[in-house]
């Protein structure tokens, strides 16, 4: 059947769809994801067509210009997901497709690239004697491979393309154009590895697996300590997905999507080709592992958050690792969470989803606990190692003691020396960069702020430098208090500059090395830093989160955590979650060799509940401490939250407008199952200049919630320099 009408979705107007006529000349041409040029206004734009039809309830339609490219970049299946997105999320649909396209598919203005490839050609002895000697060595390098291209000859036999184009004149060689892969880790040899024998435990997570494989019905959660063979239970039933003629995408955090992780996939699957895909890639590289993903060529596509989009042809599982991890959200619209949005496309395609964590999210945990999800425990080690043992050193006290808060408590700094007595390596770990985090006077209480943001700057030592960790503004340090002109200026709170400097100092004779993103600014510095440390080059390593995640030292027998309660006070609701994950986290860095692990945990509030549990490694402990507390106060995941946020450089301005929109959604859709609550200014009240204030709406009915507040929110006016954003599920809420 052939369709006169096609809806399409411009790039230049958000959220709507447009009518066009199909003319003659493209009937049959024009399908659902089809690229096409329309007349726009007085302009020409592009678009996708996103819906075919029959009629249409407007008048006079303009009619398409011209399709643009040969398939359809996007399936039904995938447009389908993004106008879910779109709903779910209160976000033009035209954002959604872009985010489910990069954007040199989108725009293709790159293609494959196309180079000289050679071939041996057809020459006889006789002719091969007559040779000069350079040219003799081309055909020789040339017969005993398959070919290649130019360049790398020209390098092997160390001459130039001319001399091998000349042979191509006289028919000793062939020339012709050959696609040649940016493959941003090809080259990269590896061993091949086996299936291990799975034990009983990981046996049933398979299996739950491959039940959902054969037959999708609900996402699997594995939740398996760190080194509980979680990984390996993925590895196994993407195997057992590609022999069902399918195909699987992996998504990791994209500070775990290390050579090393990529690698082990690799090497389990060496007759597949993997694709990688991450933010670092060159416009040319991302270009040709797209192109190789729809085009069928690869099975298995790993990468971060919108990996989630990746074309695979035929689609059998997704599997999500560490779950949890709060980068698979999107901080910009779509604000989507790439978790949730593989569930969904997994129910649109007919696909498992597996998701695993050592410390789910009370979401994902939840969803297990109310039978949406399946279940799957991975209690122990592997190699039935004891989880380390963790210590809490009650900071109060040791502040008492030494007269004073210093980066490391007596106990810390004698285990720190213990271990490198014997030669084994340690991990120092602070989720805060640069080196004091307050510049005041101590007289008259002045505070060096951002003149941008509400906060106080943080001082960089290195660069002699008060910087704003927000908007990057930058100040000089002041040699006198700018207020009572008090030369006594002090620094206090600390950062992981100064741990490296109170390491130093302590530790004179130790390899210490800080790793943040102050100072990973180099592009490999990151691998560096990290083989240095895996081949002992360095005995202890600082840093942030950057060193957190899910990285195997076997010679780590010491990690400690310089201020455990850092983030524990701050004014949001997961702020136990994230520390309790924190810590568990940062602790399965300890002992995963052969010698047990100790893990230090230096805490203002030593008995919090978030401390205390993590301390037992008990997260169904956590879980059930915290959900009670949520349930309480009606809080995600017991409800579901929308936090929408008015922003705007005059603060009256946006304040009436936050007042205005809560009381038009107070009348237009409050109800006993949908509460609002606001506005009120944000714990950060101001950000790179502008104010901003929230309103945060709960319910247990969301997509009603997001409909009614798309109305409510959509297609208004705001004054000038005005923005209103909604975030369904936020992650942060400062
Ligand atoms: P996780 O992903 O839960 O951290 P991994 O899958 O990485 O755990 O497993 C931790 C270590 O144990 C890895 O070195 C892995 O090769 C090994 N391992 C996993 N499962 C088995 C098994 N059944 N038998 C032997 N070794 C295993
Ligand atoms: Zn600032």
């Amino acid at each position: 059947m052939t369709h006169s009408i096609a809806k399409v979705v411009v790039d230049l107007a958000l959220d709507r769809e447009f009518d066009y006529r199909i003319p003659a000349g493209l009937s049959g041409q024009v399908h659902v994801g089809s690229r096409v040029a329309v007349p726009f206004g007085a302009r020409n734009a592009q678009g996708y067509v996103v819906g075919l039809a029959e009629t249409s309830s407007y008048g006079k339609l303009k009619e398409i210009g011209e399709v643009v490219g040969k398939k359809p970049l996007l399936s039904d299946k995938i447009l389908e997901l993004t106008r879910w997105m779109g709903r779910y999320y209160c976000c033009p649909v035209e954002l959604c497709v872009k985010c489910a396209l990069p954007e040199v598919v989108r725009k293709a203005k790159i293609s494959w690239k196309e180079r000289q490839f050679v071939r041996a050609g057809k020459i006889d002895a006789k002719q091969l004697a007559k040779l000069r000697p350079k040219s003799r060595q081309v055909i020789e390098i040339l017969q005993k491979s398959d070919g290649m291209f130019v360049a790398k000859l020209a390098q092997l036999a160390d001459t130039d393309a001319s001399t091998i184009k000349r042979l191509a004149g006289k028919g000793f060689v062939m020339l012709s154009d050959q696609v040649d892969e940016r493959d941003p880790f090809g080259g990269e040899v590896f061993l091949p590895t086996e299936a291990l024998k799975l034990h009983t435990e990981q046996l049933q997570a398979l299996e739950l697996c491959k039940a959902q494989i054969s037959n999708p019905e609900k996402p699997v959660l594995i939740r398996g300590v760190t080194g509980s063979g979680k990984t390996e239970v993925y590895l196994q039933a993407i195997d057992f997905t590609l022999r069902q003629g399918k195909d699987a995408i992996v998504l990791v955090p994209e500070i775990s999507l290390t050579p090393q992780t990529v690698e082990r996939f690799r090497a389990r699957f060496p007759g597949q080709q993997i694709t990688v895909l991450h933010s670092h890639l060159s416009a040319g590289e991302r270009h040709d592992q797209w192109h190789k993903i729809r085009d069928g060529q690869s099975h298995i596509v790993i990468g971060a958050r919108s990996a989630v989009f990746a074309p695979v042809q035929a689609l059998g599982l997704i599997v999500i690792d560490e779950e949890h991890e709060t980068s698979y959200k999107q901080e910009e619209a779509p604000r989507y969470n790439a978790r949730d949005v593989a569930v969904m496309r997994g129910k649109f395609e007919g696909a498992a989803v597996v998701m695993g964590s050592a410390t789910p999210s009370l979401e994902s945990f939840y969803n297990a606990k109310r039978g949406r999800y399946v279940l799957a425990t991975l209690p122990v080690r592997v190699d039935n190692q004891k989880m380390p043992l963790m210590r809490i050193v009650d900071m109060r006290q040791e502040a008492i003691r030494q007269k004073g808060v210093h980066v490391l408590s007596a106990k810390l700094r004698d285990a720190i020396q213990a271990r490198l007595d014997k030669k084994e390596q340690v991990i120092l770990f602070l989720n805060r960069r640069g080196y004091a985090t307050h510049c005041f006077c101590p007289k008259c209480g002045y505070v060096a702020k951002c003149p941008n943001c509400s906060v106080a700057l943080t001082y960089h030592r290195r660069d002699g430098q008060l910087r704003c960790h927000f908007c990057d503004h930058i100040a000089g340090v002041p040699n006198r208090c700018p207020e009572c002109k008090d030369p006594a200026i002090k620094y206090s709170g600390m950062g992981t500059e100064k741990v490296e400097s109170a390491i130093q100092k302590a530790f004179p004779k130790a390899r210490v090395q800080r790793m943040d993103s102050d100072i990973m600014t180099k592009k490999n510095l990151y691998r560096e830093i990290f083989s240095a440390f895996r081949v002992g080059k360095i005995d202890i390593l600082v840093g942030t989160q950057m060193i957190a995640k899910g990285l195997h030292f076997p010679n780590v027998t010491l990690v400690g955590i310089i201020f455990a309660d850092m983030a524990l006070h701050l004014p949001d609701f997961r702020a136990g979650e994230r520390t309790f994950q924190l810590l568990v986290q940062v602790a399965g860095r300890a002992g995963r060799g052969d010698v047990e692990g100790e893990v230090i945990v230096q805490a203002f509030t030593p008995f919090h509940p978030a401390v205390q549990y993590a301390r037992q490694h008990d997260f169904v402990g956590f879980y059930d401490h915290e959900i009670e507390y949520r349930e309480q106060l009606r809080y995600p995941p017991v409800t579901r939250l929308v936090c929408v946020t008015v922003r705007g450089r005059s603060e009256d301005k946006a304040k009436f407008v936050a007042e205005t929109l809560a009381r038009q959604l107070k009348n237009e859709i409050a109800s006993e199952r949908i509460l609002i609550a606001g506005p009120t200014p944000a714990p950060l009240a101001r950000i790179q200049n502008q104010y901003r204030f929230q309103i945060m709406v709960r319910t247990e009915q969301i997509m009603k919630l997001t409909e009614a507040l798309s109305k409510v929110v959509s297609g208004k006016k705001w004054p000038e320099d005005v923005n209103v954003s909604v975030d369904v599920d936020p992650i942060s809420l400062l």
